[in-house]
């Protein structure tokens, strides 16, 4: 139904401890139960899912007042947004909101920028709380093979990363995504998500101003380079895992 509703901080503080040996992350308890509780898993609904770690969890790099608003008020709105538009529509209600930002083409025209912005906002917050955590460890699993293949290294697919995240103009998101059982690094306008044109988010970055003016005002690039700090790596191997699979 939603993001998991149980902190795994000390699981995942285990789950680090474990990497920190090299063992595998794939074998880990920790790594099913967030893979079960993934809207990818279960489905995402209409109700704010909760932040699976404090507003305060990820500073310095992200501060809690920009947490707090951007997901109470900003988040918030997105589902708000939609579940208006959608009062006279069960139907399309019922389906939920990866189902529709998937197949926009099958929403009535009169509401469907609506939902473009407002359920995809919905989907892409969702998606980012997940993809970023207080605890994030390395990337040491498939994930990591398959990016150090794709673009020549870690580092190289950083400097990929950031360089969609700096050129998106205005408001918008900067992704990995699977799609065509290849990795891409790409960003879309405003909350437009990579599951309308048919690619699977991996990792997320929500690049509008309200995701870090209060902290960083207008030093995206900085921000940018702070994300890196508050990458959860293991949800981010689930996600791939999860594409690979279809
Ligand atoms: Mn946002």
């Amino acid at each position: 139904m939603s993001i998991p509703h149980t902190s795994p901080e000390m699981t995942r503080r285990d789950a680090l401890k474990i990497i920190g040996t090299g063992a595998v992350v794939a074998g880990l308890g920790l790594t099913k139960s967030i893979a079960a509780d993934t809207p990818a898993a279960t489905g995402l609904g209409w109700d704010l899912p909760k932040l699976p770690y404090g507003y305060a969890a990820l500073e310095p790099h992200i501060d809690a007042r920009t947490m707090e608003i951007h997901h109470t008020k900003h988040h918030q709105a997105y589902i708000t947004n939609a579940k208006n538009l959608l009062k006279d529509h069960p139907d399309l209600l019922a389906r939920g909101p990866e189902a529709l930002v998937r197949d926009l083409g099958s929403v009535p025209e009169a509401i469907r920028t609506g939902l473009r912005n407002n359920a995809g906002g919905h989907v892409n917050h969702s998606f980012f709380w997940q993809v970023i955590g207080p605890a994030t460890g390395i990337s040491i699993g498939q994930l990591s093979v398959a990016i150090a293949g794709a673009f020549g290294s870690m580092d190289e697919f950083k400097k990929l990363f950031a360089d969609a995240a700096m050129k998106r103009f205005g408001s918008g998101w900067a992704w990995l995504s699977l799609k065509d059982g290849k990795l891409l690094v790409h960003s879309t306008a405003n909350q437009d998500s990579p599951l309308s044109d048919g690619a699977k988010p991996i990792i997320g970055l929500d690049v509008w101003e309200h995701a870090y003016y209060l902290h960083y005002q207008n030093r995206r690039a900085d921000y940018i380079t702070a994300f890196w700090n508050v990458v959860n790596w293991t949800q981010a191997e689930q996600n791939y895992a999860a594409a690979l699979k279809g």
